[in-house]
Parts: C-alpha cells; sequence; structure tokens
C-alpha cells in the first residue's frame, strides 16, 4: 500500500468507529424521558428572622431549588415541594443527560467532518499545481517549436 492510501484507508476507519460512536448516541436521544428545563440545586435559606441562628452563619436547609436558565441570561430559582423532588430529580438528571448528549453530538460531527476535510486534501489537488504543469508543458511545447 502506499503512504496515500494507508493514510486513506485510515481516516476511513476513524469514521467508521466516529458514526458507530453516533449511532450509538443517537439512539440513547432518540426516545428520552420526560424532562424539565433547569438543574436541581440544594441551596441554604436565610429567613431574615431577628435572633434567628441563619443570622449567626447557620443557614436553613440546605433545600432542593430548580435552577432556570432563562432567554436574558438570567437564573431563576423556583423551590421544589419536598413531594415532587423525586419527580423533578428524574427530570432534571434526563435534561442533563440530553443536553450531554447534544454537546457530544455536535463533537462527533465535527471529527467527523475534520476526518472527511483530511480525506478531501489527499485527494484533492491545488490549482496553482495544475497551472504549474500546464506551463511547464507550454514551455515545453514552445521550446520544441523552437527547433
Ligand atoms: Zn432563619
Amino acid at each position: 500500500m502506499t503512504a496515500n492510501r494507508k493514510a486513506l484507508s485510515d481516516l476511513r476507519q476513524k469514521i467508521v468507529w466516529l458514526r458507530e460512536d453516533r449511532k450509538r448516541l443517537e439512539d440513547s436521544l432518540f426516545r428520552p424521558k420526560k424532562m424539565i428545563r433547569a438543574s436541581l440545586a440544594f441551596l441554604p435559606n436565610y429567613c431574615g428572622k431577628k435572633d434567628c441562628r441563619c443570622k449567626k452563619g447557620f443557614p436553613h436547609g440546605p433545600y432542593p431549588y430548580l435552577s432556570e436558565r432563562r432567554k436574558e441570561g438570567k437564573t431563576r430559582m423556583t423551590y421544589v415541594k419536598k413531594s415532587d423532588l423525586y419527580e423533578i430529580k428524574a427530570k432534571a438528571e434526563e435534561y442533563a443527560r440530553f443536553q450531554h448528549g447534544l454537546a457530544r453530538l455536535t463533537k462527533i460531527n465535527f471529527k467527523i467532518r475534520s476526518l472527511l476535510e483530511k480525506i478531501r486534501d489527499l485527494n484533492c489537488r491545488e490549482v496553482d499545481e495544475y497551472r504549474g504543469g500546464r506551463m511547464t508543458e507550454r514551455k515545453k511545447a514552445s521550446r520544441s517549436r523552437r527547433k
């Protein structure tokens, strides 16, 4: 095998593996469970009452909150009732898993793209090379005409 053919075959093999990764990833995102567009955070609470222990640095909680990123770039916190916690936690985890999967999909696609670009470059001739070749041919032609 020539060096070029070896390089092309290695590139193709890498793409085959990445496509397998992508297939698995896409399958895992295909039928997601129910989600909520937020993450769960446990935060301390300060009631503000005079003489309370939280005033002395011993806050209440921590309590569960949904941390939601709003369009304006602000974060809104929503208290989660204890009776909802189990369900909300599962939905927030599924959302995180899904978002993580989408980010990985972008990464895999980017890698495949850059490998395809390498395959293109190995199969691609520059116009300058073509011009160079044509010029020498023309010089040769004019030289033979002079004879
Ligand atoms: Zn307090």
